[in-house]
């Protein structure tokens, strides 16, 4: 036998995605006679600098290919191939190759994204198996003839639940259901439960229900789904623009259905964590199959071993945020992303990407088709309709009512104004929550005030790294920085002449909820923000709550915008429609509009009918207008048209390079060197703009510089990007600064 040696013709070298922000593989040599035959996917461990790294193969070529670097001595040795197979599927390679290609991004950022971050430590892509708890026929029989003892109530509650459960529990969700372990235990003596040790519920049966025959689907939903199921084989996007309540969600789970009888599986994307338990329970009462859930919510281990049975075929029916995207898939079927127009499918830090976009792109390759959904599509999406790019389907019709929502604006100019409400606001208030109905007041700024002021000498909370006001939080007393995070406890007098009139100003939610709470102090009130829902099971007890009809007001920011179906809400009111009117950005009228319908959409979403109340001092914005007279439609129509004229994005095409540093003069000094090296390519048709201080210019103590490269021709953006990123990584000044390239820049946080 031949020795071991790295020279070895035979050898093989790999190219190695490895987290680091450098747009390029790492070479390394596997010797000819390695145990494992390296394939692109799989996990290695390879020295780096001084340390070990685990990274990505990505390609594989002979030793004979590599001519220059045979005689390179530095190529070094692959320590071990951690994976027997390749992690994902040859699609979701040609997807990353796709993604490397066009959004310029350094490999190793993109495999950070695509793989669960257990993988990326190094853990074995190995499914385990779960145990679940059942009950058993001696059980139900015991149940029904009254066998259990009156007084033992945790088991006879433990037996009600797992009779209700028909999927039974699975051991690590026991705590979830409230059912102790030692009552189990007893229980098993009895023989009355059982647990079962398997990769796949036991309990499943997979069989296809029937479709309930309760709901009847109204003559737009059946078009669509006709529509979409004639190319269940194929790849075609289609943007199913249906008013909120419409039943797209119905009609997704009739597409579900169809694919579920392929044999093949369902990717479901939705904007967040918050939504999901009401979406999985509907999923749930509807297929007898295996549904699983990845977000970054669960455990690391917990999303491995749904990602894996994702990847087996095991589950049928996978939901997810954003990142689950690249879930690999056995046999996929379907991508349906909902609330397609959310910010949320666009990731804002580490590798950038719009899953709206991607998914499209992993559609065509796996030759299937991808549903967008929506009340108030992206401009994007409805652009690409009219490039035929997307097919459009509509469902203008509520599914349970015919009564249109009733939409008021009330102009805040020169009105009393009561904790943040105008006097017609409180009365209808008044009227509606006599009339049993629920009231949704959307605000979306949590804490108490966005500023504390000082009466005496003007002083006022700022947070010195962000150069933006400390919101105050009253019942913490803290003040928190809500771009950085930073916080601190809130002063009794002013720091700067110790006088004790401090006064916060302004209004957020906390606040509001203090004084909607002694305008009506029958009535009970519930906030939901990201301060109340820390808990864990937080956001799912208020939504059982508002549904058993416990609330009277909700008090909600975006958290309460998204998806729920809260059917007794029957009045909105959005309590200060100023900020998303005012913003600079060019965008904010259609996130303004796909705001408040998507908050309207909360109203009348069952038989009673809905009324919007928008307070702004806006009155006259002419989105509003649009928006209440005429519809989101033909709003963004009109706003596709401003976007064409103005020439600007989705209409035309942008990239961005950021960059950030404690140093101001680094920062400008980088970009003005990459302006430099992208000036040498004005043949191509790529106008520059900037350097110009971000939005928000000073943030966690850093500034924050763009500078924007814009175009008609989408493929000299990138050609233009091809030839100078190598030159551009290359300067003195890049180390000194972090940046980033990004690819149809999201608006700026
Ligand atoms: P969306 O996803 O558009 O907000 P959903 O699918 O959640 O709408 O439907 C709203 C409500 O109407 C749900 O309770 C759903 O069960 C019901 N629904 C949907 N389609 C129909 C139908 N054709 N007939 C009766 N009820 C329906
Ligand atoms: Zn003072
Ligand atoms: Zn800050």
């Amino acid at each position: 036998m031949e020795p071991q040696t790295p020279f070895h013709s035979n050898s093989l070298i790999v190219g190695v995605a490895i987290a680091v922000p450098l747009r390029r593989l790492f070479d390394y040599i596997v010797p000819y006679n390695y145990a494992i035959e390296p394939k692109p996917g799989m996990r290695v461990k390879v020295p780096f600098g001084h340390s070990t790294k685990i990274g990505v193969i990505v390609s594989v070529s002979p030793k004979s290919e590599h001519a220059s670097v045979i005689n390179d001595s530095k190529l070094k040795e692959i320590l071990t191939i951690i994976d027997q197979f390749s992690l994902v599927t040859p699609s979701l390679l040609k997807l990353y190759h796709w993604m490397e290609k066009y959004y310029h991004a350094p490999p190793g950022e993109i495999w950070q994204t695509m793989l669960p971050t257990s993988l990326l430590k190094g853990q074995p892509a190995k499914q385990s198996r779960q145990s679940y708890w059942q009950i058993t026929e001696l059980g139900k029989a015991a149940l029904f003839t009254g066998k259990v003892n009156k007084k033992a109530i945790k088991q006879r509650q433990i037996l009600e639940q797992l009779m209700q459960s028909n999927h039974g529990i699975a051991h690590d969700q026991i705590n979830q259901f409230n059912m102790p372990y030692a009552s189990l235990k007893t229980l098993a003596g009895k023989l009355w439960v059982s647990r079962e040790y398997s990769t796949v519920n036991p309990n499943i049966t997979s069989n296809l229900p029937n479709i309930p025959t309760s709901i009847q689907l109204n003559t737009q939903q059946q078009a669509a789904i006709e529509q979409i199921t004639q190319s269940l084989n194929q790849y075609a996007a289609f943007l199913l623009f249906g008013v909120t309540a419409s039943g797209k969600t119905e009609v997704y789970l009739r597409l579900i259905h169809h694919v579920l009888q392929q044999n093949k599986q369902a990717l479901v994307l939705v904007p967040e964590i918050g939504l999901t338990p009401q979406t999985l329970k509907r999923f749930q009462e509807r297929f007898d199959v295996e549904i699983i859930l990845l977000h970054s919510g669960m455990s690391e281990q917990k999303r491995l071993q749904n990602w894996l049975k994702a990847r087996s075929g095991d589950a049928k029916i996978i939901i997810g945020t954003r990142s689950s995207l690249f879930t690999p898939l056995k046999s996929p079927g379907i991508i349906i992303i909902d609330e397609e127009h959310d910010l949320s499918f666009r990731q804002q830090q580490g590798f950038r990407y719009s899953a709206r976009d991607v998914a499209m792109v992993r559609g065509s390759i796996e030759q299937i088709p991808v549903v967008l959904g929506s009340a108030s599509p992206s401009l994007e999406s409805l652009l690409n309709v009219t490039k035929e790019k997307i097919k459009r389907i509509n469902l203008t019709q509520k599914a349970k009512t015919s009564a249109q929502l009733k939409y008021r604006i009330i102009d805040l100019k020169k009105q009393p104004i009561n904790h943040g409400l105008s006097s017609e606001l409180i009365s209808l208030i008044k009227k509606h929550i006599s009339q049993q109905g629920q009231v949704l007041l959307f605000l979306n700024r949590r804490g108490y005030a966005p500023v504390l002021l000082c009466h005496q000498c003007g002083w006022s909370s700022s947070c010195q790294r962000c150069d933006t006001h400390f919101t105050y939080h009253h019942q913490s007393h803290f003040l928190q920085c809500h771009h950085c995070g930073s916080s601190r406890k809130a002063p009794n007098q002013c720091p700067n002449c110790q006088c004790e009139q401090i006064v916060p100003v302004g209004l957020g939610t906390e606040r509001l909820q203090e004084g909607v709470q002694q305008l009506f102090p029958e009535a009970r009130v519930s906030r939901i923000d990201r301060d109340t829902t820390r808990k864990k099971s937080a956001m799912q007890d208020f939504v059982t709550s508002i549904k058993s009809g416990e609330v009277d007001i909700l008090i909600g920011t975006q958290m309460l915008a998204k998806g729920h179906h809260f059917p007794d809400v029957t009045l909105v009111g959005l309590i200060d429609m100023d900020g998303a009117l005012y913003s600079a950005d060019y965008r904010a009228p259609e996130y303004a509009a796909q705001l408040i319908t998507q908050v309207s959409g909360r109203a009348g979403r069952a038989d009673k009918p809905g009324e919007v109340i928008i307070q702004t001092h806006l009155a006259e914005h002419p989105m509003l207008h649009e928006i209440i007279h005429a519809g989101y439609s033909d709003f963004a129509q009109s706003a596709i048209q401003e976007r064409i004229e103005a020439e600007l994005p989705p209409h035309t095409f942008s990239a961005m390079f950021h960059a950030e540093s404690p140093q101001i003069n680094f920062v400008k000094q980088f970009l003005q060197e990459v302006k430099a090296i992208l000036d040498r390519y004005s043949d191509l048709k790529v106008e520059l703009l900037g350097p110009a201080p971000a939005v928000y210019v000073k943030k966690a103590g850093k500034f924050r510089y763009q500078l924007f490269l814009h175009t008609n021709n989408r493929n000299q953006l990138h050609q233009l990007l091809d030839l100078t990123l190598p030159d551009i990584e290359k300067l003195k000044t890049a180390s000194r600064v972090r940046w980033r390239i990004e690819i149809d820049p999201a608006s700026d946080s």
